[in-house]
C-alpha cells in the first residue's frame, strides 16, 4: 500500500523536477504557437495558409490545453478588431479598466460568446465532424492531460497541469488583451490604443507586438523594426520550409521608387496604403529634428514644453487628454515652426479620412498639401515631401 501511494506521489515514470520545468515550458510554448499561428494569424485574419495536417494538430492541441474552440476565439477576436475600444469591444481596458481585463479577461471572453457574435464574426471557421463531435462536446482532453502529467511526474504533475491551464487565460486573455492596450510603446499612431508590450515577442509568441498587429492586422509577420523579434514569424518561416505554411500578406501593398518626382494617383494610393508608416516617418524625420533644433535655441522656461513635442504633436487625437492639449498649445504658441508642422500633421491625417471619396479630389488635396509643405520654408518638411513622392503601388498590384 505504501509503495502504491509513493508511486502515485512520484508518478509511475517519476521524472525529475527539472524535467517537469522543461516539459512545462515546451508544452506552454506549443500552446502559444497554436494560438498565435493557427487561431490568430491563420483562422481569424487569413494572413497565412496552413497545411491541413498542421492546422488539425494545432486545433487538437488547443482542445487539450485550453478547451478553446476555433469559431468562438475567432469571432470574439474579429469583433475586438471591428469595435475596438468601444463598449461593444469584448475586452477593452480603455472601457472597463486594466485590472478587470488583466485578472478577469477569461470571463469577458466567455460572456462575449453569444449566438449573434458567432454568427456575424465566426464565419469560415472549421465545422467538421471533429469540431461537432469531439471539440465542442467533451472536455476529455483536459483530464487526459492531467492523467499523463500525473503518470510522468506524480503530484508535481498536478501543479504542471495547473500552470498549463492558466497559461493562456493569463498571457492571452489578460496580458495581451489588457496590457497590450494600455502599457508599452507605439510604433504607429492608430485610432485604437494598442501598444507593443516589449520589442521581443518570445514568451507570447510575438503577440507582444500588439500595436504593429492592430496597424497591419492581415500581416503574417508582427515585427516591423529591425530590433523587434516575432517568434511566431520564425515558426511560420520554418513551417514554410517544409511546405506546411504559406504567408499571404506581410504588410501594406506599396513600393518606393527613389528619385521619382511626380505625384499621380498611384502615389496617393501608395501613401494611403502605407499611411501609418508615413506618419511614423513624419514623427521621426520632421517633428523630432525640428523639436531638437528648437530645443537648442530655447531658454530654460520653454525647454520643458518643447521636450515633449515629438510625443505630443504626433499623438492620435483621440488619446490626447485635456492637460496634454494645454501642453500642445504652449508648444505651438512658443514656436511658429512647430505650430506649422503640427498643423500639417493634422491636415495629413485628415486626408486619410477622405480616402472613400473621389480620387480626383483626393489627388488635388494631396498635391496642394505637398505644395504648401514645400513652400513652408522648413527644410525637413520639404525633404519629407520628396520622400512621399517616391511612393507608388507595385505593378503586380495594379494589374490585380
Ligand atoms: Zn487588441
Ligand atoms: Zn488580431
Amino acid at each position: 500500500m505504501t509503495d502504491f501511494l509513493l508511486q502515485i506521489w512520484y508518478g509511475l515514470i517519476g521524472l525529475s523536477i527539472p524535467t517537469a520545468i522543461v516539459y512545462t515550458l515546451v508544452t506552454t510554448h506549443i500552446t502559444i504557437v497554436s494560438v498565435t499561428v493557427y487561431l490568430h494569424r491563420h483562422a481569424a485574419h487569413r494572413a497565412l495558409e496552413l497545411h491541413p495536417a498542421l492546422a488539425n494538430f494545432f486545433r487538437t492541441w488547443l482542445w487539450i490545453m485550453t478547451g478553446m474552440r476555433t469559431q468562438e476565439w475567432v469571432a470574439i477576436h474579429r469583433k475586438h478588431h471591428a469595435l475596438c475600444e468601444t463598449p461593444e469591444d469584448p475586452h477593452s481596458p480603455k472601457v472597463v479598466g486594466l485590472s478587470e481585463i488583466l485578472f478577469r479577461g477569461v470571463e469577458h471572453y466567455r460572456v462575449g460568446i453569444t449566438p449573434e457574435t458567432l454568427d456575424r464574426y465566426g464565419k469560415g471557421t472549421p465545422d467538421d465532424w471533429m469540431e461537432r463531435h469531439l471539440f465542442s462536446r467533451t472536455t476529455a482532453g483536459f483530464y487526459g492531460l492531467l492523467a499523463v502529467n500525473v503518470l510522468l511526474f506524480g503530484a508535481v504533475g498536478v501543479a504542471v497541469w495547473a500552470i498549463q491551464m492558466l497559461w493562456i487565460p493569463f498571457f492571452a486573455a489578460g496580458v495581451i488583451n489588457g496590457i497590450g492596450h494600455a502599457i508599452g510603446y507605439r510604433n504607429f499612431e492608430i485610432p485604437d490604443a494598442a501598444t507593443n508590450i516589449v520589442p521581443w515577442g518570445i514568451l507570447i509568441g510575438g503577440e507582444e507586438l500588439h500595436n504593429n498587429h492592430h496597424t497591419y492586422p492581415n500581416s503574417a509577420k508582427l515585427s516591423v523594426k529591425p530590433w523587434e523579434f516575432d517568434a511566431g514569424w520564425a515558426w511560420i518561416k520554418l513551417f514554410s520550409v517544409f511546405g506546411l505554411a504559406k504567408p499571404l500578406s506581410v504588410g501594406p501593398v506599396v513600393e518606393r521608387v527613389e528619385g521619382k518626382t511626380t505625384i499621380d494617383m498611384d502615389t496617393v494610393w501608395g501613401v494611403l496604403n502605407d499611411r501609418f508608416r508615413v506618419m511614423s516617418d513624419y514623427a521621426e524625420n520632421v517633428v523630432k529634428p525640428l523639436a531638437e533644433a528648437e530645443m537648442a535655441k530655447a531658454d530654460r522656461a520653454r525647454r520643458g514644453a518643447i521636450k515633449r513635442a515629438k510625443a505630443l504633436l504626433c499623438r492620435e487625437d483621440k488619446w490626447v487628454g485635456e492637460r496634454e492639449r494645454d501642453d500642445i498649445r504652449a508648444i505651438t504658441e512658443s514656436s511658429p515652426a512647430l505650430a506649422t508642422i503640427y498643423e500639417k500633421r493634422l491636415e495629413l491625417t485628415a486626408l486619410w479620412a477622405r480616402r472613400g471619396g473621389s480620387g480626383d479630389e483626393l489627388l488635388r488635396a494631396f498635391k496642394s498639401w505637398c505644395t504648401e509643405a514645400e513652400e513652408s520654408g522648413i527644410n525637413v518638411l520639404r525633404d519629407f515631401v520628396s520622400h512621399l513622392k517616391s511612393y507608388t503601388v507595385p505593378l503586380s498590384a495594379q494589374r490585380a
